[in-house]
């Protein structure tokens, strides 16, 4: 059973969500129909007061349709008829002739906040992990189980499609402000608020009124949306187009109307290339959550304190994250003015959060207070886990693994977050190399959902799970990696970024290579990126890989010379772009880089010839990844683009980008550019061999 039905004293009936044998409510067919049993019992109640929705898990109210099920290969019939299920029970619940209200704690997205539309009232929880939205049009759907009609008729058209096309999700105070919840109320009062709110009755639709919602105001709403959606999607993602013309069909027409509108709507979306990519991201995310090491899992521990070595970009943002998600944290650098230095960085982001709020000041406070910082060389023996992220100095982490391992408890973890170099070389010695892993956080640590661990050859399978077990207790995703050269997001990445400043070098504008990539999909342009890294960073890397890959891509002097001139890219104001001090100012391309530049191949290229240069060269690498067993399969190499780059995501990432091209295409192409540009475009061992059957990465 997966819903129950109960009668109280008081005249109101309780309709509780309780998925057996699991943590969260999802609504499949079998739900639905639960549903649909009780409706048509409630409706023989005209003895009630009311009916209270609600869950009976500790954080989740209805995490949404079970997309399990959904992706399934099903026919278009059997996709129609769980649509048509879920229009008929939600309308019967809505017309339901006694009041009912949706007391809401937890998430309550996608079909879950559907059905809490479909109610009279709703009351949001205030706890932290109270989520209301529908946020289909990231996995390339919209909402279509009523949402986009009467989210539209509940808060008016406007702010219905600030939230649906943008797939947003709400806290309980946001969502009152958005008119989505009637009330809000702290977990314990979550009833007695609900049961106020029956008293009011049925709800009464007037329709949305002002000038928005007239017919003249609908028009410039819908034409400043669909240019809002066309700035931000580049016309890549077909979802949140559909679901505006939805809404805006849907807004002032009959009830059943709009519900067929959603129906053809979702029907031709969820054949969509994109729909397939994005629904591929959600089961990639979902698969991280799960993630265990292979051999060694349960071999750790559950880290209860952490002590992170640096207090710089890299150090303050561990520290201050995994104080977020409380735990204890010692931040050690050298000095206390760094210190000071690395703190205000952790209480800006929890301040940041606070304002978001993502914590109370309070929590923000006790968050701060969590972090202990020390110059000096305090014992260890308290610590589960220690990260290194000092200067990127071999030598200089060497010694201080030398001397966390003498400060240290013998179960205590020596993590490092290295970008570049090998954990087996940090680990040498000491008397236990096993207890050294790779935690590579990428920048910003607050932001970047993904972490590499790094399995160095003597990493024990003890380090390895304890990392793996904190990575995930702190909400990140991981993804587990071999110790090889660059891991597994900057080793695919570099190349990139190398042959970027190579077609400059030959005469392409920044800002045209920028926008070649941008059009392609990816969240920021490769110079502009070069610039956001930092171009000595960006250099270093890329010389270290240089050295140390079998097959590197060479690197020009370009990125010397700019570093010789004092352009670091936006931290020095200059680089392939001159950043404005003022804020708000945009960027502008930098007009003084002629010497760097000759009028080379690149210049004469057209743009799809740059185009592959840019992106087979990732490809290339990707695949020789994957041949030489950096990750386990092409999910990890795809999963890590995505979520450690932005890598355009309705493309799936590059394999399964290569996929969409075919391999025998991509090694056509890949030996075209090694005869005419150079001969690193040499298609790896792996893509010949799969193109001679013209393979996919993924065969289903
Ligand atoms: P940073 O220069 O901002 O900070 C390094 C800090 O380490 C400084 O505050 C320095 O004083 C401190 N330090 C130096 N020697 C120390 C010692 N013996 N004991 C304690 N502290 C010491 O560097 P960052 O950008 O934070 O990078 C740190 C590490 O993270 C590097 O290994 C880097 O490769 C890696 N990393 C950086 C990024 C990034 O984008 N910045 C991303 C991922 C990984």
């Amino acid at each position: 059973m997966n819903l129950s039905l109960t009668f109280g004293a008081d005249g109101i009936a309780l309709l509780t969500f309780d998925r057996p044998n699991s943590s969260a409510n999802v609504f499949d067919v079998a739900t639905l129909e639960e549903l649909d049993a009780h409706l048509a019992t409630l409706e023989t109640r005209r003895d009630l007061k009311g009916v209270v929705l609600l869950s009976a898990k500790a954080k989740i109210f209805l995490a949404g349709a079970d997309l399990n099920a959904f992706s399934k290969n099903l026919t278009v019939e059997s996709r129609g008829h769980t649509i048509d299920l879920g229009h008929r029970i939600f309308t019967r619940l809505e017309r339901l002739p006694l009041p009912t209200v949706a007391a809401i704690n937890g998430i309550c997205l996608g079909g879950g906040c559907e059905l809490a539309l479909a109610c009279d009232w709703r009351v949001a929880s205030l706890d932290k992990s109270t989520k209301i939205g529908l946020p289909e049009v990231q996995l390339g759907i919209l909402p279509a189980w009523g949402g986009s009609v009467r989210l539209p008729r509940l808060i008016g058209l406007p702010a219905a499609l600030n939230v649906i096309l943008a797939g947003k999700q709400l806290a309980a105070i946001p969502a009152q402000k958005a008119g989505l919840a009637d009330d809000v109320a702290h977990p314990e009062y979550l009833l007695a608020a609900a049961k106020k709110l029956l008293a009011r009755g049925k709800r009464p639709a007037p329709a949305p009124t002002g000038f928005a919602n007239s017919a003249l105001g609908r028009r410039v709403v819908a034409h400043r949306a669909k240019q809002g959606v066309l700035a931000k999607t580049r016309g890549h993602y077909p979802a949140p187009l559909k679901a505006l013309e939805v809404c805006l069909a849907a807004f002032g027409r009959p009830l059943e109307q709009g519900l067929a509108l959603e129906r053809a709507a979702l029907l031709e979306l969820v054949a969509t290339p994109e729909c397939r990519s994005l629904m591929g991201i959600f089961f990639l995310q979902e698969r991280a959550k799960k993630l265990k090491a292979p051999g060694a899992d349960g071999a750790g521990r559950k880290v209860r304190s952490v002590a992170v070595v640096g207090a710089g970009t890299m150090g303050a943002g561990i520290a201050q994250w995994s104080a977020a998600r409380g735990l204890p944290v010692i931040l050690k650098d050298i000095a206390p003015a760094l210190l000071a230095k690395g703190l205000q960085a952790a209480e800006k982001l929890f301040r940041d959060a606070a304002k978001r709020r993502v914590f109370t000041e309070a929590e923000a406070t006790a968050g701060l207070d969590r972090i202990t910082p020390v110059a000096a060389d305090v014992p260890l023996t308290d610590v589960d886990l220690v990260i290194e992220a000092a200067v990127e100095k071999l030598e200089l982490k060497q010694k201080i693994f030398r001397q966390l391992e003498a400060r240290a408890a013998a179960h205590t973890v020596l993590a490092t977050n290295t970008s570049a170099l090998s954990i087996d070389a940090i680990a040498a010695g000491l008397a236990d190399p096993g207890r050294v892993v790779g935690i590579h956080f990428f920048n910003p640590v607050h932001r970047m959902q993904l972490v590499e661990i790094v399995q160095g050859p003597r990493t024990s399978p003890a380090a390895l799970d304890t990392a793996l077990q904190f990575v995930k207790a702190i909400g990140k995703l991981p993804v587990l990696v071999k110790d090889s050269p660059g891991f597994l997001v900057n080793r695919i990445l570099l190349p990139y970024m190398v042959e970027a400043v190579r077609l400059f070098t030959e005469g392409c504008s920044a800002p045209q290579l920028d926008r070649l990539m941008l059009d392609f999909g990816m969240p920021m342009g490769p110079l502009r990126l070069t610039d956001e890294v930092g171009l000595d960073v960006s250099q270093h890397v890329a010389t270290d890989l240089q050295t140390r890959l079998p097959k590197p891509v060479p690197i020009d002097d370009t990125l010397e010379k700019m570093i010789a001139k004092g352009w670091l890219g936006k931290k020095s104001g200059t680089g392939f772009y001159v950043f404005p001090k003022e804020k708000g100012a945009k960027e502008t391309a930098n007009a003084e880089v002629a010497f760097l530049q000759t009028t080379g191949k690149g210049s004469r290229q057209d743009d799809a010839t740059r185009l592959d240069r840019l992106v087979l060269v990732m490809v290339n690498e990707a695949a020789r990844v994957l041949e030489e067993g950096v990750v386990a399969a092409p999910e990890d190499v795809d999963f890590g683009m995505i979520f450690g780059t932005g890598w355009a995501p309705f493309r799936g990432g590059p394999l399964r980008y290569a996929d969409t091209l075919g391999t025998a295409e991509i090694v056509k192409r890949l030996q075209q550019l090694a005869a005419e540009v150079a001969p690193y475009f040499e298609p790896s061992a792996k893509l010949r061999d799969m193109a001679k059957t013209n393979a996919k990465f993924y065969p289903s």
